[in-house]
Order: structure tokens, then C-alpha cells, then sequence
């Protein structure tokens, strides 16, 4: 998401930037490109032009302007309110004193309900130890309520389910059985229809009447944009949700609703749904958000993708050799296979500050080329794999015949290997300065 608020931000800073004192005027002409960029990215009128007084007004601020970095001040302004805007603090479920905490998902039809109570009840098991239940309140089509099981079965996690019968009575005993049986979680997938209706928003009501949720999650597709902003109003005001998960950020390149919701609805994005698979799930923060559509990267997500997915006391070893000068192609193959596990690559150099998301469009990463490297790897030896400099032209020749590949590719993978040594020393760098800046800049 955000691509083209981004580069149009950017550009807007980098005039500021190169400018060494700033007037009232440059920092008007600046928030004129702001405000057109936030409007194009589908942002609500009203919450854009709220942003733009607020923002203008801190930084026509004599102070500001006649500063030794104005331009810098400025973009720190234009960061503080982004942050704000997109909910400040970033807000979670709340675990509940007495278990089990009970979370109804709420939403439109096609939203993405029963993908992301199942994404929801991942991430809690996974990252919290949680026992979750879920809960099949949708009873309209039978194929709902085999979707969530067939999700459920992807995640080994338990589905409750009593058939086509009444939701308010399912929720409850749905409750009443993870009580007995030790789930310390529940997620009600409720029902939607393709427009709000009364039907349904008494349906819903009425659930929450009877098993009285600690959260109420509404899910909204990005992708709908002001629709879904509108969405969220009403719901919030039918329901007095607890907050959002706006699904689908993977597939809507503007950012409109997810700039907009909060202020809006006074509700805060909670998490972010970003694809298809059942591990496409972020808690949402604003901080890293803003970072993001600055243009600045979100590194602390890039290592927290990190630590999830990789093996932590190899990554520990793997550091050590690495700052010691003793990584070697051995190393190098197992990192690949743990970065196969993270996810599409291009996703990721997006959060690497300074990389263009836009010149990375339509990138793939080339499985063939990865499996090509395995290969070379594989047919090398032990003693190759530790210390490639031993490698000479007849090894080169033997290698690649090994697995049956040109020996232009062998050279390719050892200058490879060698580029990539030099770039794990700087990502390692930069995890040091994430760490000091902390928030802001
Ligand atoms: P429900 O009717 O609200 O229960 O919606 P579903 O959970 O059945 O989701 C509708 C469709 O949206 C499914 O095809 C999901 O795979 C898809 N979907 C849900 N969340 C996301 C997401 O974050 N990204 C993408 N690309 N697709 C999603
Ligand atoms: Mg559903």
C-alpha cells in the first residue's frame, strides 16, 4: 500500500531538503503537493484537510523555519501527525483477567471475517502460546461454516460448530465449551451480507447482548477504500466496536482507509491483513506505518519478520561468524532455505529504508535462480563450503558438472555469496541504529 503517496511525499521533501532556508511559502507549497498526494491516495477530504492545517501550522513557525535544519523539522512534524493520525500508540486485544477472552469478528461479506479470525487465532497461538477456539457463528451457508474448518485444519486449531442452527445459542455454547475444555480464546466468525441492513446488524447485536465480547473486531477491505471508512462508522456506531482489522492492505496500492478510519470513527486500525495465507497477519503500528509512507522503511518489522521465522540460536551463530568474518556457503545455504520460509522478497526489501517499492514492482524473485544455488552448493564440498577461496577453475569445472550447470553460474553464486557478505555487515548496522531510534527520528 502507499506507493504513490510515497513518491509524491518524497518528492514534496525533497525540494524542502534542498532548499537551506526555508520561507513560509516553501513550506505551503510543500503541503499544497501533501494535500493533493493525500487526496489522490483516496484520503478522506476532511481528514486530509485537518492533517494539512495541523501540519502548516507547526511548521510556518518562525522557530521552525529560521532552525539549522528546517526541512528536517518539517518532515518530523509531517511524521508526528502521520503517527497520530493513524492512531497514535497502536492499540491490541486486550487478553481478558478471567478466560477466555472473547473476540467477535464483525463485517461486511467478503471482507475477510473467517480468514482473519483464523489469521488472529494463529498469531495469539503462535506468538503468545494461546489455546484459541473458533467459533462458527456464520449458519446462512454451510460452505462458511466448512471454510472456517478447513482454515482451522491449516492452523490446528479446533473449530466449534453446531450446523445451520441458531448464532446467538452457537456463540454461547461455543463459550461454554471452550470453558470446559481450557481454550483461553475465543473468535466468533459471524455472519455479513453485501450491504449493511438491519438483519444483520440485529444479528450481530444481539450477540453481543448474550455473550458480551471483550473485543468487537471489525474487518474492512482496504481495497474499498472511503467505502470502508464508512463502513467502520456505522458499524461503530451500531455495535461500539473496540477497533479495526483492515484486510487486504496487500492489494490496495493508495492507503486511503487506513489513513482514514481513525479519524473518522475514532477507532484505531488494530491489526492489518497482507494476503492470502493464513500467516498474512501484522498488529498494526502507526509508527512503523508513518515510517513507511515516508518513504523511511520499517526496519523493526524487517527483523521482527526475522526473528519469527528464523532459527534463533542458528541466527545467533550465524551473527557471531558473520561479524568474525567466518560466515561461509554452508551459512549461506541455510539462511536461503530460512529466507524461503519469510515470504516474497520483494515485500520485504520494500521495508528497507532507501529501497524503491516502485522499482521493485513486478520483481519476482526467481525460485529457478534460488534452486540453481542450491544446487551449486550442494555439489560442492564440505571443505569448499567453508572456505570458497580454495576454489579454483578445474574445482569450478567439477562443481558445476556435479549439477549439471554452466560454470559462468558457479562464478555468478561466488560473487554473489561475496556482495551478499558485504550487505548482511550493513543490515546488521542499520538493526543497531533501528534499535537506538526508537519511535520518531
Ligand atoms: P468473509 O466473508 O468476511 O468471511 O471473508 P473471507 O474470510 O471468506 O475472505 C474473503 C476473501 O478475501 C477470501 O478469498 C480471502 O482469502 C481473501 N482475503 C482475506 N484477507 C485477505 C488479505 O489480507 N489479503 C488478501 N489478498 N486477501 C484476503
Ligand atoms: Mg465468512
Amino acid at each position: 500500500a502507499f506507493e504513490g503517496l510515497t513518491e509524491k511525499i518524497s518528492s514534496a521533501f525533497k525540494k524542502l531538503r534542498g532548499q537551506t532556508r526555508l520561507t513560509e511559502a516553501d513550506v505551503k507549497d510543500a503541503m499544497r503537493e501533501i494535500r493533493l498526494a493525500l487526496l489522490e491516495a483516496d484520503v478522506n477530504f476532511k481528514v486530509t484537510k485537518d492533517f494539512i492545517k495541523a501540519v502548516t501550522e507547526q511548521a510556518t513557525d518562525a522557530e521552525i523555519l529560521e532552525s539549522l535544519s528546517p526541512a528536517q523539522q518539517v518532515i518530523k512534524i509531517v511524521n508526528d501527525e502521520l503517527i497520530k493520525l493513524l492512531g497514535g500508540k497502536g492499540a491490541r486485544i486486550t487478553i481478558a483477567p478471567n478466560p477466555p477472552t472473547i473476540v467477535m469478528m464483525a463485517g461486511l461479506q467478503g471482507s475477510g471475517k473467517t480468514t482473519n479470525a483464523a489469521k488472529l487465532a494463529g498469531l495469539f497461538k503462535k506468538q503468545q502460546q494461546r489455546r484459541p477456539l473458533l467459533v462458527a457463528c456464520d449458519v446462512y451457508r454451510p460452505a462458511a461454516i466448512d471454510q472456517l474448518k478447513v482454515v482451522g485444519r491449516q492452523l490446528d486449531i479446533p473449530v466449534f460448530e453446531m450446523g445451520q442452527g441458531d448464532p446467538v445459542e452457537i456463540a454461547k455454547q461455543g463459550i461454554a465449551h471452550a470453558r470446559k475444555n481450557g481454550y483461553d480464546m475465543v473468535f466468533l466468525d459471524t455472519a455479513g451480507r453485501l450491504h449493511i441492513d438491519e438483519a444483520l446488524m440485529d444479528e450481530l447485536k444481539n450477540i453481543k447482548a448474550e455473550v458480551k465480547p471483550h473485543e468487537i473486531l471489525l474487518v474492512v477491505d482496504a481495497m474499498t477504500g472511503q467505502d470502508a471508512v464508512n463502513v467502520a462508522k456505522v458499524f461503530d456506531e451500531a455495535l461500539d466496536i473496540s477497533g479495526v482489522l483492515m484486510s487486504k492492505m496487500d492489494g490496495d496500492a493508495r492507503g486511503g482507509a487506513a489513513l482514514s478510519v481513525k479519524a473518522v470513527t475514532g477507532k484505531p486500525i488494530m491489526y492489518i491483513g497482507t494476503g492470502e495465507k493464513l500467516d498474512n497477519i501484522e498488529p498494526f503500528h502507526p509508527d512503523r506505518m508513518a515510517s513507511r509512507i515516508l518513504g523511511m522503511g520499517d526496519v523493526l518489522t524487517l527483523i521482527e519478520k526475522a526473528q519469527q521465522n528464523f532459527d534463533e540460536k542458528q541466527a545467533i551463530q550465524t551473527a557471531k561468524k558473520m561479524s568474525a568474518g567466518k560466515f561461509t556457503l554452508t551459512d549461506f545455504y541455510d539462511q536461503l532455505q530460512q529466507i524461503k520460509n519469510m515470504g516474497p522478497l520483494e515485500d520485504m526489501l520494500g521495508m528497507i529504508p532507501g529501497v524503491d517499492a516502485k522499482a521493485l514492482a513486478g520483481a519476482q524473485v526467481d525460485n529457478k535462480a534460488m534452486g540453481h544455488t542450491e544446487a551449486i552448493i550442494l555439489s560442492m564440498t564440505p571443505k569448499e563450503r567453508e572456505n570458497p577461496s580454495i576454489i579454483n577453475y578445474s574445482r569450478k569445472k567439477r562443481i558445476a558438472n556435479g549439477c549439471g550447470l554452466k560454470i559462468e553460474e558457479v562464478n555468478k553464486l561466488l560473487k554473489q555469496f561475496d556482495a551478499m557478505q558485504k550487505m548482511t555487515k550493513q543490515l546488521a548496522s542499520m538493526q543497531k541504529r533501528a534499535k537506538k531510534r526508537k519511535g520518531g527520528f
